[in-house]
């Protein structure tokens, strides 16, 4: 038996999920870190594991679980396209029968669960900002789709539990997020151009850098996924994640270089397929329903990031592993 709320996280040796395990330790919560170390590190959660409420448990989520638990964080998936592009099969596995797998255990147990669902659902958008109910413009055949209808799929898969078993779901389409504990070889523009523009490289800008994206910072994304488990069973989502305020890619390298104070040059390098025009969050609805919005500008949390990156190569100069 067991009197504290336990939730479990998984993904929760990744960037975003180590934050959450973070937050429910100091709320008092018996925390349960499930994850296979595909993209997370231990590193992450080193500073976690002498919590007596702390319990890591290497596991695939492709395969089943049989475990205990109040609350069901679902974040088990590769989040950049480098690395979800490095198994693409693997990662729609991931979507498809990890969530299967973690729906199954929240059925059994009556428990709620949340999916850290994308802005990639709306794919190459044609509607600008994106609300809920613009259905996206996804490739399903391109180097994204294992992602994408991977996340999509999972979304249809939280529904179908909902409407055939009464599974209480949360989804949140989470918008790009950044912070400290990113990977830094995840290719995302945040951590390529702080890396880029710490070690005095090239700061390597994607076609024109016309192209627009919004930056949350992650403790504005965590303050919002609790309050979104925390809503009553009728509130399912999907709901918007994100920090409106959009930025394009060039002012963003400008932003780094000048924050770090770096001599690194700005180059220009073809853009990937698939990449989106422009992203942006319409929020209202979690104005609305979780009376959240982000609190954290982007000179704030870069300058946070920037902190962390810079001890990340200290380390690494030191010759400290980063496993
Ligand atoms: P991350 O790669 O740091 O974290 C993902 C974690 O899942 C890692 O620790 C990884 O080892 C683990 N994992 C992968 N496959 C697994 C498996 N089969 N079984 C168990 N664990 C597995 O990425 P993140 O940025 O923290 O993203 C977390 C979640 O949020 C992902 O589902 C991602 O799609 C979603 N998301 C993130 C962002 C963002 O901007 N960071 C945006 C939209 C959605
Ligand atoms: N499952 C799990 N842990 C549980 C309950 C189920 O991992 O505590 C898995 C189980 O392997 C199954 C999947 O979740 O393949 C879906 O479970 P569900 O009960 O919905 O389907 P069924 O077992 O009827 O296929
Ligand atoms: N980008 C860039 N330089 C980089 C990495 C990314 O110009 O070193 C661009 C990329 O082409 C995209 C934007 O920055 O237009 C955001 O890319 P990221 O991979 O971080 O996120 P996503 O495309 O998933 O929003």
């Amino acid at each position: 038996m067991h009197l504290l709320k336990r939730v479990l996280v998984s993904g929760g040796a990744g960037f975003l999920g180590s934050h959450l395990c973070e937050k429910f330790l100091q709320d008092g919560y018996d925390v349960l870190c499930v994850d296979n170390f595909y993209t997370g590190s231990k590193r992450n959660i080193a500073h976690l594991i002498n919590e007596p409420y702390f319990e890591i448990c290497r596991h695939d989520i492709t395969f089943p679980l049989y475990i205990e638990a109040d609350e069901i964080y679902n974040l088990a998936c590769p989040a950049s396209p480098i690395h979800y592009q490095n198994d693409p099969v693997q990662t729609t596995k991931v979507n498809v029968h990890g969530s299967i797998n973690m729906l199954g255990l929240a059925k059994r147990l009556n428990a709620k669960i949340l999916q850290a669902s994308t802005s990639e659902v709306y794919g190459d958008p044609s509607v600008h900002p994106q609300p809920e109910s613009y259905r996206g413009n996804v490739n399903c055949i391109g180097p994204r789709s294992c992602y994408d209808e991977g996340k999509r799929c999972a979304e249809t898969l939280f529904f179908d539990y909902h409407r055939q078993h009464k599974t209480k779901i949360k989804i949140a389409r989470i918008f790009n997020t950044y912070g400290p504990r990113m990977h830094p070889n995840d290719g995302r523009v945040i951590s390529n151009f702080i890396m880029q523009a710490l070690r005095g490289k090239p700061i390597s800008v994607y076609g024109d850098g016309s192209q627009t994206r919004s930056f949350c910072y992650v403790s504005d994304l965590v303050n919002a996924l609790v309050r979104l488990m925390n809503t009553p069973d009728d509130v399912t989502g999907p709901i918007n994640l994100g920090n409106p305020q959009e930025f394009t890619i060039l002012e963003l390298a400008t932003k780094v270089i000048e924050l770090i104070n770096s001599k690194s040059e700005i180059v220009f390098k073809p853009l990937p397929a698939d990449d989106p025009k422009q992203r942006k969050p319409d929020i209202t609805l979690a104005r609305q329903v979780l009376g959240w919005e982000p609190k954290v500008s982007l000179e704030k949390g870069l300058i946070k990031t920037i902190t962390f990156f810079e001890e990340l190569l200290s380390d690494l100069g030191s010759g400290k592993t980063l496993i």
